[in-house]
């Protein structure tokens, strides 16, 4: 019996050590990591400079807490808001909390209390970022759920017209469900929202956990659309491995969260925040987004030229799926690890692909090669 809770079921390889896309098991067998540890790893395992921030900073300080000024904090928000909309960011330790932050700045921000969110989408697993969240089985005996929360169904902007009403303070959703099956939010809907929005003062949050810090080919995944959140939520990539998490928000905002209304602990600590200050200085520049979205394009080109047309492959930037249909794909999943490919389901019948945004062109082809031998 293991001393652990068993809340993440049966465990798959016991990972020892990685380089880049490359990570090998205690026995000393090698994979090519398309999980990324869930869109995490996004300058890849062992990343040079994200190595020399942890030594350098871990060697000066590491945590003084937010009773300090934090002069890191100062210099990852601003490269997070730089060319954008926003003004103001505040830093956590993980996706879930940067929802929590969300909410209750949108609770306190509007004095309204009903906050509309999307069947299939993911926020989190605390109380807050759960009822936010649009699966019966995140819920399941765990209720009763914070109130307040309308989920809805995606993509659907009648129904979303017929939900939106003065009471309203927030709609909230990821620009492609990550969790929830891979799916983008389409053009049409964002007409929907974004008008919504305007036309009742309603706030829009953006969940980016997954979608953001170039997964999709631009800094934020909002970017490639017509919507302009009030806020959006930042954590996976962020870190590059170590748990960041961060909310950034317009200047409008900027008195709800006044002195004492809000904080944590470990959030936006000088090691973490030297951590993003290395993941940022390499992502954010555009000559690296240009290639993540030339690898991308390559990446789905190889798909549909060597995968049955029976998949259908969707996604943006490195953050894509293959749709089974009605296949179940754990065992999928299985095979490719056998063979030195470690993916991840979104939902239970399509698979994610989710490499290092630094993977090469021949890692993609190598991982094609897998696929082609087990999606016959
Ligand atoms: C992973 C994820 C979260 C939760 O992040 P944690 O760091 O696990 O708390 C929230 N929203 C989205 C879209 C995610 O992908």
């Amino acid at each position: 019996m293991s001393a652990l809770f068993g809340n993440y079921g049966q465990r798959r390889a016991q990972i020892v050590k990685g380089q880049g896309t490359i990570v090998e098991d205690s026995a000393g067998k090698q994979y090519l990591d398309f999980t990324s540890g869930i869109a995490v790893v996004s300058l890849g395992h062992a990343h040079p400079a994200i190595v020399q921030a942890v030594q350098a900073q871990s060697e000066k300080l590491w945590h003084t807490s937010n009773l300090f000024d934090i002069p890191g904090q100062e210099k990852v928000a601003q490269r997070l808001i730089a060319e954008t909309h926003f003004a103001h960011a505040f830093f956590c330790n993980s996706g879930t909390e940067a929802n929590e932050a969300a909410i209750k700045l949108a609770r306190k921000h509007t004095g309204k209390h009903h906050i509309i969110t999307f069947e299939k989408s993911f926020h989190g697993r605390t109380f807050g970022a759960m009822s936010a969240t649009g699966q019966g089985k995140i819920h399941n005996g765990f209720g009763p759920l914070v109130e307040k929360f309308t989920i809805l169904p995606f993509n659907d902007a009648a129904a979303l017209e017929a939900a939106i009403d003065d009471s309203v303070a927030a709609i909230m959703l990821e620009m492609i469900q990550g969790e929830g099956g891979v799916n983008g939010v389409t053009s049409e809907f964002a007409a929907a929202i974004a008008q919504a929005c305007n036309d009742k003062g309603i706030l829009l949050i953006i969940d980016e956990v997954q979608t953001g810090i170039g997964r999709t080919g631009t800094r934020y995944a909002f970017e490639q659309t017509i919507l302009k959140p009030h806020i959006i939520t930042l954590a996976k990539g962020l870190g590059g491995g170590f748990p960041v998490g961060a909310m950034l928000g317009t200047a409008e905002l900027y008195a709800t969260f006044s002195p004492g209304t809000h904080g944590t602990t470990f959030g936006g600590n000088p090691l973490a925040m030297s951590v993003a200050e290395a993941v940022l200085s390499h992502v954010f520049e555009p000559a690296f987004l240009q290639q993540v979205q030339e690898l991308a394009a390559y990446f789905v080109e190889q798909l549909k030229a060597h995968l049955p047309s029976s998949y259908t492959v969707r996604g943006q930037g490195l953050l894509l799926g293959i749709d089974c249909g009605a296949t179940e794909v754990a065992s999928y999943i299985a095979a490719a690890e056998d063979k030195g490919l470690l993916l991840v389901g979104a939902g239970p019948n399509v698979i994610r692909l989710l490499p290092p945004l630094t993977v090469t062109k021949e890692e993609i082809d190598k991982a094609i090669a897998i696929l082609k031998t087990i999606l016959l």
